[in-house]
């Protein structure tokens, strides 16, 4: 049987597209399904508050189905979206979801020790993979990740959410078009202030630390707003807290060094409400409060204002990262963009343990 995933692989990677033209497949599939079936592997709070509202909006995808490991949450899913007990799994049972051609696509949204063996199991019942970021806790689960899903022709996409947002485009624009001359300097800083004491973001084991969790999101302001990656990175991890961030750093402050010679300054915090992306050029500069909320970013620049609104960065992603794979064309942020970053963490906390600067 050629299924409609099978005709989406395909068109992706293109095997056994010289049989058909992709127009036709995914014209004949079309008539069969016209959204993807989206399931989400991890019930907390960003699934609950963020992506299953946004998949009620969705035009090219939909929630079809749930992984959880509570079932008095299978049964409060089901009822309030709906969900077909043929569409909801455990962690037990999960990889019998191969057989289910309701679900296209599965999306881990667990704690990060956990992403890369969802990730590899979804892999291998042959969906295409949606990861939330930080993308694992280290660069060979990242390989791993990007192996599994190669090796079984599926897609994979890293939940970073902001690069979809038109806002992060548009100083992403300024910086690619040079509209101010080369970069020079950059600050950001990404935090909130965490009140909870026993949650995963605070044991190492699971990926906890806020380098890997609001961290990347300073990394990436530096990384987009640059368009370079770093060579090189100093670091100092600090807690006010210790008798809750026992294991991992409540607060970090990095900086890096680009191949330009541009320099960035980046401060990431469970314990600071921060938001920010400064940006100094050779001939002019850009701001950006907040640059990496959920609405509502935006900023000025020497010349002007960034202010585009958006309804759901949450379901643009969605829609967006469908569409490239139902199209066939180039994911926004595959799981290369998250290993990117990656790499750059493992750097940073290598620093911070060294006290001195480490080559990437
Ligand atoms: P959460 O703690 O609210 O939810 C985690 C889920 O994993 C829960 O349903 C929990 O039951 C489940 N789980 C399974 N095994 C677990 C274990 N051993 N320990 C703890 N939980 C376990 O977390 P969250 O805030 O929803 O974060 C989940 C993922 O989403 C993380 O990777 C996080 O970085 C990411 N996230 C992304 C954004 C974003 O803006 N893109 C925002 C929030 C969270």
């Amino acid at each position: 049987m050629f299924n409609r995933r099978d005709a989406i692989k395909s068109i992706i990677i293109g095997g056994t597209a010289s049989l058909f033209s992709p127009n036709t497949l995914l014209a004949s599939t079309k008539t069969k399904k016209e959204k993807m079936g989206i399931a989400l592997v991890g019930l907390g709070y960003y699934s609950t508050d963020l992506l299953a509202p946004a998949l009620q909006t969705t035009t090219n995808c939909y929630l079809a189905g749930i992984v959880t490991g509570t079932p008095e949450k299978a049964i409060k899913w089901k009822q309030k979206y709906n969900i077909p007990d043929k569409n909801i799994y455990n962690y037990q049972n999960f990889d019998s979801i191969a057989n289910n051609p309701d679900i296209d696509v599965v999306y881990v949204v667990l704690p990060p020790s956990m992403h890369k063996e969802f990730v590899v199991r979804a892999a291998r019942a042959g969906k295409h993979v949606f990861c939330e970021k930080p993308m694992a806790p280290s660069v060979s689960d990242c390989l791993a990740m990007i192996k599994a899903c190669k090796d079984n022709k599926v897609n994979l996409a890293i939940g970073y959410r902001c690069q979809h947002d038109p806002n992060t485009q548009e100083y992403m624009r300024i910086t690619r078009e040079q509209v101010y001359g080369k970069v020079k300097m950059i600050s950001c800083g990404a935090g909130y202030f965490d009140a909870r004491t026993t949650h995963w973001k605070q044991n190492k084991a699971l990926g906890g630390g806020v380098m890997g969790d609001m961290g990347v999101y300073a990394l990436q302001g530096a990384r987009l707003a640059t368009g370079e990656e770093p060579i090189a990175v100093t670091a100092q991890a600090s807690t006010t807290r210790p008798e809750i961030y026992k294991e991992v750093e409540e607060t970090m402050m990095f900086q890096l060094q680009f191949p330009s010679g541009a320099l960035a300054a980046c401060h990431t915090s469970f314990g600071i409400n921060m938001n920010y992306l400064q940006v100094n050029y050779e001939k002019g500069w850009l701001k950006m409060e907040p640059f990496s909320a959920y609405s509502d970013n935006k900023g000025s620049h020497s010349n002007g204002v960034i202010n585009f609104p958006l309804k759901s960065q949450q379901a643009k992603q969605l829609d967006e990262d469908c569409a490239a794979i139902m199209n066939g064309t180039t994911l926004i942020a595959p799981g290369e963009e998250g290993l990117r970053d990656i790499k750059v963490v493992e750097a940073i906390y290598k620093a911070a343990q060294n006290g001195g600067t480490v080559k990437i």
